[in-house]
């Protein structure tokens, strides 16, 4: 789970982090408001849930109350388009009001959960500002890592060593590691996956601070996060994936127009490969799970079809635990309840096939069946060209 740039910055200076003071801010006179407190001279930020906002003109550095107020209005309501929102881009709705920054240099600094090591990464660099990515292929020498040990936890020396490597001033080497210890406890503690301070940076006044904070919380504990639960913005979320959510079915939007309605997650991604090995493009992965019920089944084809970039419906189900008459009755009726109005093959496999098979032969719908998966794909891919 992902939460805004002004949240982050909040649940870490709580753990000793430094970061610019500021507040969120609604709408323009807020904004005002809230810039009044240091004096006019402000920093704008949109908050969406998506990085390169700077170069899409989503960062703006206020000179007076008067231009924090214009910045405000500008930004509130405008749809920023950045290289991570998608071409659809994404609509402002608060913005960060801070304190502006006399940036001497900006570094990268981010903690990872690093599959290979099966540990905590911190991965530094001097190249700050720009995207890490771009840093890794370009000069990836200019990286730094530090693994850290679980049952220790980062070790002062480690952090020094971090410091040093990507050459923060000698006078702030201390000042910097105990920024990179406090921002390894809260990424601890709050059970992150990902907290990337990009850019951290050095003030000609001597500070060390992150101008800019991004986390992401590791959704399997966030039943002990209570409060970050709390800061969930629906707005930023996929509707479609939303109303998935309700109905217990994980289903994440793509960008082809084959939708699919698969059981396991193993065998949608299969199903996804095979689609594209026979020259198509999915629309959505989605796992309606074991106990696929005719409820969840008609839930699915509503969503699916919901979508309009989706030109077919492939449905590629194993009966194991649920039968496959059960599901083919599933199917028949979603698709009657729903007038289906796309053409939807049909792959089962597993208990009772042949009684699945038969049911959906005799619906008098216009289901293609498949009796194997290549099969299923190669006859959508046909349908929706
Ligand atoms: P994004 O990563 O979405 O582009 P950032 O928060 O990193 O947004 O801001 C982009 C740039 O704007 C930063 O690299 C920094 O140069 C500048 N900036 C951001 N916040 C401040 C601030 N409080 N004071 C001065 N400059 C800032
Ligand atoms: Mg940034």
């Amino acid at each position: 789970m992902n939460i805004h740039e002004y949240q982050a910055k909040a649940v870490l200076r709580t753990y000793g982090v430094a970061v610019p003071e500021g507040a969120v801010a609604f709408d323009p006179e807020e904004a005002v408001r809230v810039a009044e407190r240091f004096g006019g001279k402000a920093v704008v930020k949109a908050q969406i849930h998506a990085g390169g906002r700077g170069k899409a003109g989503g960062v703006k550095l206020a000179k007076s109350l008067d231009e924090v107020r214009e910045y405000a209005r500008e930004l509130i309501g405008k749809t920023l388009i950045t290289h991570q929102t998608g071409p659809e881009g994404k609509v402002v709705k608060r913005l960060l009001i801070e304190t502006l920054s006399d940036i001497q240099k900006e570094y990268y600094l981010g903690v990872v959960v690093d599959r290979q090591t099966g540990s905590v990464v911190i991965m530094a660099s001097e190249e700050g500002g720009m995207e890490i990515e771009e840093v890794a292929a370009h000069s990836p020498e200019k990286i730094f890592r530090e693994v850290v040990d679980p049952a220790v936890g980062l070790r002062p020396f480690q952090a020094r060593r971090l410091a040093y490597a990507i050459r923060i001033p000698a006078a702030l080497i201390n000042k910097a590691a105990g920024f990179m210890m406090a921002l390894y406890k809260a990424f601890v503690d709050m059970d992150c996956s990902i907290a990337e301070i990009n850019p951290l940076v050095v003030t000609n006044d001597g500070q060390v601070m992150a101008l800019d904070a991004k986390l992401n919380f590791d959704s399997n504990a966030l039943y002990r996060h209570k409060d970050i639960v709390e800061l969930r913005d629906i707005d930023e979320e996929e509707p479609i994936e939303i109303e998935a959510s309700k109905f217990d079915l994980t289903y994440i939007k793509l960008n082809g127009n084959i939708g699919c309605m698969v059981n396991g997650a193993g065998l949608a991604m299969a199903t996804m490969d095979t689609i594209k090995h026979f020259g198509g493009e999915p629309a959505n992965f989605l796992d309606v799970g074991g106990g696929a019920t005719e409820e969840k089944v008609t839930a699915a084809f509503k969503i699916i079809l919901s979508d309009p970039a989706v030109k077919g419906i492939l449905v590629n189900i194993f009966g194991g635990i649920m039968k496959c008459d059960v599901i083919a009755n599933g199917v028949v009726a979603a698709a009657r309840q729903v007038g289906l109005d796309r053409p939807l093959v049909v792959r089962l496999e597993g208990t009772n096939v042949d009684l699945g098979k038969q049911i959906l032969g005799q619906s008098g719908l216009a289901i293609v069946a498949a009796d194997s998966l290549a099969q299923a794909a190669q006859k959508m891919v046909e349908l929706v060209k």
